[in-house]
């Protein structure tokens, strides 16, 4: 069980009538390096079988396209000619790069794809044993900055325009392959359903018995105790939090997400849960706000529509966003 679930656990309830036709299926899987879930109401474990493959190649295939690991990626290419030269994409590969420029410039770069550079420096793998030198992350710094990634639409090409400069999807990937899965089960047909990479959920339509998906979110500091339940119709809810992927250097935790114009982990906040129509966004707001900080990063979201926030800060507080209530039991 990961720590997520111990920590910040996002419980999906969900109970399926006889009286209905429909029944509500699961399956469980492992994919860009998370564990994945599929929850889709169908009327038959065959049919749901169909849908639920249909959204594993969905997966896949992104997870094939984002990859920094297989070096035929698309991704690979373009970091491959970092400061050497344009590489022509796919249109798909190309519209992501461009969504997360506009994100980028949206967090006032607290989100940004080409935090890699910094990758070499802090690997998360448990093997770090102290902290980078401080004129090593000058150095990756310096080739931090997503106004550096150079579009050309026509061409359809992306050239990250400093050598030594990287591109990675860890933030947003997640987020929109569940987009991507969801919308395929709909244009199939699918009623209702439920894509869960990691505790990140994406929802849609209605349990079988036609009432709402509920999420139940527990507080990390007492996992018995549900603070808060949301009905979320359509709506995406994604936590970025310091308990993911970290590093422990003389005692002190480091978490995995990077504060662009440092190299430095993002400190000061425990997790960050962002709700919004679209898990991408959700996603990359998640990991903004938690480099952000607590109050620029409610300030953020107070800004923007249909998209609301809970933040736990580093002391054990809670933070929300203007239209979220936090009942007490
Ligand atoms: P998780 O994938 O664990 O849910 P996030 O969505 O917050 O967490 O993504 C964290 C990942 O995003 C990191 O492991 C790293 O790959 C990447 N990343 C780290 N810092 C940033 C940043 N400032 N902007 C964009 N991506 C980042
Ligand atoms: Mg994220």
């Amino acid at each position: 069980m990961s720590n997520r679930y111990l920590f910040f656990s996002l419980c999906v309830f969900f109970c399926s009538s006889a009286v209905f036709a429909q029944k509500t299926f699961t399956e469980k899987f492992s994919k860009m390096g998370s564990s994945f879930e599929v929850i889709v109401v169908a009327k038959n474990k065959e049919v749901a079988n169909g849908f639920i493959a249909m959204a594993k190649n969905e997966i896949s295939r992104i997870e094939n396209l984002i990859s920094s690991w297989d070096s035929n990626s698309e991704t690979s290419k373009i970091n491959q000619n970092a400061g050497v030269k344009p590489v022509k994409v796919s249109k798909e590969l190309w519209d992501l790069i461009e969504r997360s420029q506009k994100l980028s410039q949206l967090t006032s770069g607290a989100f940004d794809i080409s935090y890699a550079a910094v990758d070499k420096i802090w690997t998360f793998d448990g093997g770090e044993s102290e902290l980078p030198a401080e004129a090593d992350l000058k150095r990756s710094v310096a080739k931090i900055g997503y106004q550096k990634i150079r579009l050309n639409q026509n061409d359809q090409t992306v050239f990250l325009s400093q050598a030594g400069m990287k591109i990675g999807f860890g933030a947003i990937g997640k987020g929109y392959a569940a987009d991507r899965a969801k919308e395929i089960l709909v244009a199939a047909g699918v009623s209702g359903g439920i894509i869960n990479a990691s505790g990140d959920m994406n929802t849609w339509g209605t349990q079988a018995d036609g009432s709402d998906w509920n999420v139940a979110i527990v507080n990390p500091l007492n996992s018995k105790k549900v603070f808060s339940w949301f009905s979320i119709e359509q709506h995406a809810v994604v936590t970025s939090g310091d308990y993911e992927r970290f590093t422990t250097i003389a005692g002190e935790r480091y978490s995995h997400i990077i504060d662009p114009r440092t190299g430095m982990p993002a400190k000061g906040i425990l997790s960050c849960t962002i709700f919004a129509p679209k898990a991408e966004l959700a996603d990359a707001l998640a990991t903004a706000t938690f480099v952000m900080g607590t109050t620029a990063g409610i300030f953020l979201i107070n800004q923007l529509p249909k998209v609301e926030a809970i933040i736990i800060d580093a002391m054990g507080r809670i933070h929300t966003s203007k239209n979220i209530k936090i009942e007490d039991d």
